[in-house]
């Protein structure tokens, strides 16, 4: 805690998005281990699980009937389909994570990016970029975790995703891992500093009277060199 400043304790809510392919979830996953304090929000989706999928780690896996149910209950922050699947981001840890100071990252495609926008607009909203259109069907082909059909439908994804830029606040080009995940370090941490953070500058208290004090010592100092 500063002497100086009180600043908001809240953390901040960061929205990534990229089309599939373009390195999301490596990056994230290098975020949580390199900067302190970031939570990643689990989403649930009705789609089916994939290889390597973990559950209640990578995504709640629920049928569309429960999600639906969910839809209903009003469990949801936001939600979408992709893919003919839903996806969607329980609000309630996102509220607790938030007012715990933790800055909380939604891996969400742009239909959800976009209502979070009208929800929270001061929400900081990340785009992960592929190098070029060739390099992103190379990776969702390397991937091997889709089908042919499920390829193609990712990757026409891509291109309408792609245009849609514009919309959030930070664009990082995902050519080297590393570079990228920098970048996404640097953006977080410069958000943390904005003043528009700070709830209340204290320089009217014992900071002022510090202030003084080193100010006369300095005069003092000054004196007997000369
Ligand atoms: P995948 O099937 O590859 O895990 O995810 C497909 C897309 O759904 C990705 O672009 C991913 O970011 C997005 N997605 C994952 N969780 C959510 C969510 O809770 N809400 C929305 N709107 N999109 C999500």
């Amino acid at each position: 805690m500063s002497n100086i400043l009180k600043t908001r304790k809240k953390g901040n809510l960061i929205v990534i998005s990229g089309p599939s392919g373009a390195g999301k979830g490596t990056i994230i996953k290098s975020l949580l281990s390199s900067v302190e304090g970031v939570w990643l929000s689990i989403s649930m989706t009705s789609r089916e699980m994939r290889k390597g999928d973990i559950p209640d780690v990578s995504y709640y896996f629920v049928s569309k009937e429960e999600f639906e149910d969910r839809i209903e209950k009003g469990i949801f922050l936001e939600y979408a389909t992709y893919n003919g699947n839903y996806y969607g981001t329980p609000k309630d840890k996102i509220v607790e994570k938030l007012n715990a100071g933790f800055d909380v990252i939604l891996e969400i495609e742009i239909q959800g990016a976009l209502k979070v926008k009208e929800l929270i607009p001061d929400a900081i909203f990340i785009f992960i970029m592929p190098p070029s259109m060739r390099e992103l069907r190379k990776r969702l082909v390397n991937r091997g975790t889709d089908s042919a059909d499920k390829i193609l439908s990712r990757f026409r994804r891509a291109y309408q995703e792609i245009n849609e830029v514009t919309k959030y606040n930070y664009v990082v080009i995902n050519d080297e891992v590393e570079h990228a995940v920098s970048k996404v370090q640097a953006i977080l941490l410069s958000e943390r500093c904005r003043v528009d953070r700070i709830e209340e500058v204290y320089l009217n208290n014992e900071e002022e009277e510090i202030h003084e004090l080193l100010v006369d010592k300095e005069l003092n100092n000054e004196e007997r060199v000369i």
